[in-house]
């Protein structure tokens, strides 16, 4: 395994070159919060697959359904006249789920990328429906991530997702992020930055034309650029600039949804009502590809009464609705509500985020601890803690490669370390975790 890692397989976001020189961790199994390697090396996965299995590697009922399924009925389409059961089924689940969200529909995709992708269209589509079809642009925020489809890679904010791949969709502009540590206003008070930021999205809305402009799509906490939870004041703001302007609110929930930020939903984290919620990863705990746009009560009204043939909706995969998928997050969805994840996300998350500011003090290579909602944290690696000098390249490699021997997986993003650990997790994994990266930060 270890000659062939690289020699006919292409590691997806890594350069070939260097998957080449830098054999990947080949994981061979995984049961409840913990991954083994080829070698037999047992570790806690901090980064929880992808900020996606939630409930762990073992979820007996989840494998259940799936079983049971692959048995009644392993595949239909949901497409032009035919429907099948468990979709049906799925979709009043998580209407039930997302109702304090005011989300009503669901629209299912195969992943985040897709989910984002039909938000975006479905997006224009609305305006174009209400005979408002020069509403074609969108705006995000600079550190968000949301996939890698054109339309989703045109509206993520960093740049190294965009230009090899470039010229992406015109007409996608990125805001500030309320990034308390580094901004380009030099302001460190959240509340204040948030305001500055809400200020530079009106200004872009100015700027470009309110009737030109289609969405805002956001991370409720940026999740890939490096974990920033904005100021409570930032999304509800967001969300009046854009009912003022009669611009869509798109939630990309891909990571924040199910319980992960020790809320339902980033949306109720946060007290906002967007138009569409982008939901994939945990919604079917890394079980199956899937994923689910959630939609607004008064979207759903503009597409589900137009009479003008416009709202014919054109957009669709093979695999939306995939009774496999949907019998898989139906059993997940139960799991997570039985188990109240969320409340052991915010528990264990409280425990992780204590622990890491205890390390900031005894490491001077730390220079950001971010997190404090459920089980989502960063740490931001500097050379020099005043100039916040970004560190030599390797250096957060170094510190994963030894917490990795020392008994946790953790993630490199940049200078970030991001964990993003089960939400079964228990107090005795955070322990392993920190003690892991005390060995990692300890050998630099
Ligand atoms: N949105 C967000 C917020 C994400 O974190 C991701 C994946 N990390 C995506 C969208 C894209 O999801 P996928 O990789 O399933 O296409």
């Amino acid at each position: 395994l270890k000659a062939n890692n690289a020699r006919s397989l292409w590691h997806p976001m890594t350069a070939p070159s260097d998957s080449l020189k830098n054999q990947p961790t080949i994981v061979t199994g995984a049961q409840g919060v913990r991954i083994t390697d080829v070698d037999g090396h047992e570790v806690v996965d901090a980064v929880g697959g992808l900020w996606n299995v939630n409930l762990g590697y073992s979820c007996q009922p989840v494998k259940d359904a799936i079983a049971a399924q692959l048995d009644t009925l392993p595949y239909y389409s949901i497409f032009r006249g035919t429907s099948n059961d468990k979709v049906i089924e799925l979709a009043e689940e998580l209407r039930a789920f997302f109702a304090p969200d005011g989300l009503v529909r669901a629209f299912f995709t195969s992943g985040g990328s897709d989910s984002v992708e039909t938000a975006l269209r479905l997006a224009r589509q609305y305006h174009k429906i209400r005979g408002e079809g020069a509403r074609v642009k969108y705006l995000s925020l600079k550190k968000g991530y949301h996939g890698t489809h054109t339309g989703a890679a045109s509206v993520n904010g960093n740049a190294n997702f965009r230009t090899a791949y470039e010229p992406l969709l015109p007409g996608c502009f990125h805001i500030p992020a309320p990034y308390t540590y580094r901004n380009p206003f030099n302001e460190t008070d959240p509340a204040k930055l948030a305001q500055l930021c809400l200020q530079a999205l009106e200004d872009e809305i100015a700027f470009q034309g309110a009737g030109t402009i289609a969405a805002f799509i956001m991370e409720p906490i940026l999740g890939a650029g490096g974990v920033i939870p904005p100021h409570p004041s930032f999304m509800p703001g967001v969300e009046k600039i854009c009912r003022k302007h009669g611009i869509l609110l798109i939630a990309d929930e891909v990571i924040t949804a199910f319980g992960r930020t020790g809320a339902w939903t980033g949306a109720r984290l946060w007290g906002v009502k967007p138009d569409f919620a982008c939901t994939a990863k945990a919604i079917t705990n890394g079980y199956f590809p899937f994923g689910a746009v959630m939609i607004g009560e008064a979207v759903a009204e503009v597409f589900e009464s137009d009479e003008t043939g416009r709202a014919a909706i054109g957009h669709g995969y093979t695999y939306s609705g995939h009774p496999v998928g949907a019998a898989a997050a139906i059993a997940c969805l139960a799991e997570t509500q039985r188990l109240n994840v969320k409340d052991n996300a915010a528990a264990r998350g409280a425990e992780l985020h204590a622990g890491l500011l205890a390390l900031q003090s005894k490491y001077e290579a730390i220079g950001d601890v971010r997190g404090g909602h459920g089980l989502m944290h960063a740490i931001e690696l500097v050379s020099d803690r005043a100039s916040k000098a970004a560190p030599d390249k390797a250096t957060a490699g170094k510190v994963q490669k030894v917490a990795y021997e020392a008994g946790a997986m953790v993630r490199v993003s940049g200078p970030n370390i991001i964990l993003s650990p089960s939400l079964v997790l228990t107090a005795e994994d955070v322990q392993v975790i920190l003690s892991a990266l005390d060995a990692g930060f300890a050998a630099l």
